[in-house]
C-alpha cells in the first residue's frame, strides 16, 4: 500500500471524465487500497480515482461507517433535499454551499466485481454525489450557490461537515 498525491483543483485531469472497470486486476487491486490510504491519511470521507490522476471509476467513501467501495457506480435513485457545506480533497482549505438529494441508492460493483446496491441519507448521500460527479470530470465547486469560502476550523462547530474526518480536510 501506498499513499498517492491528491491532484488539486487546477490541474486539468479533474475535469475529465473516467473509464469504466472491466475486470478487477491485480493493479486495480492495488488502487483501490491506495485510495483507502490515501483517503484516511487525508481525513477525508471519499475519494475518486481521478483524485489521484487515474481516469477509472472507482470511488472509495467513509463516513465514519466503514469502507464503501464504488466500481462503475451508478446513482439509480434519489429523493428529498439537503443544504449544506460541502468540501473537498482536491480544493483543499475550502467550501461551499451545495444542495443535494438527501436519500441517493448506488449500484456499483465490489472489488470483486459482482453488482450491488447501497444507499444512505445525509452526508453519506451527499458524499455518494460528490465522488460519482468526480467521475463525470465534475467539482463541487461548479454547484456551490453562494461564495467558495475559506474553512476556518472554529466554524466547523456549527456545520454539517462538523464530523470529525471533515475537519481534517483542511
Ligand atoms: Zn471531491
Amino acid at each position: 500500500m501506498s499513499i498517492r498525491t491528491i491532484r488539486v483543483e487546477g490541474d486539468e485531469i479533474l475535469n475529465k471524465k473516467s473509464k469504466p472497470i472491466k475486470e478487477m486486476t491485480a493493479r486495480n487491486k492495488q488502487l483501490v487500497s491506495d485510495m483507502l490510504e490515501t483517503m484516511y491519511d487525508a481525513q477525508g470521507v471519499g475519494l475518486a480515482a481521478v483524485q489521484v490522476g487515474i481516469l477509472k471509476r472507482i470511488v472509495v467513501i467513509d463516513v465514519g461507517e466503514g469502507p464503501i467501495i464504488l466500481i462503475n457506480p451508478e446513482i439509480i435513485e434519489t429523493s428529498g433535499e439537503q443544504c449544506g457545506y460541502e468540501g473537498c480533497l482536491s480544493v483543499p482549505g475550502k467550501r461551499g454551499i451545495v444542495t443535494r438529494p438527501n436519500y441517493v441508492k448506488v449500484r456499483a460493483q465490489n472489488e470483486n466485481m459482482e453488482t450491488y446496491e447501497v444507499d444512505g441519507t445525509e452526508l453519506l448521500a451527499r458524499a455518494f454525489c460528490h465522488e460519482i460527479a468526480h467521475l463525470e470530470g465534475e467539482l463541487y465547486t461548479s454547484r456551490i450557490e453562494g461564495p467558495l469560502e475559506d474553512v476556518e476550523y472554529d466554524d466547523y462547530e456549527d456545520e454539517d461537515f462538523e464530523d470529525e474526518d471533515f475537519e481534517g480536510e483542511e
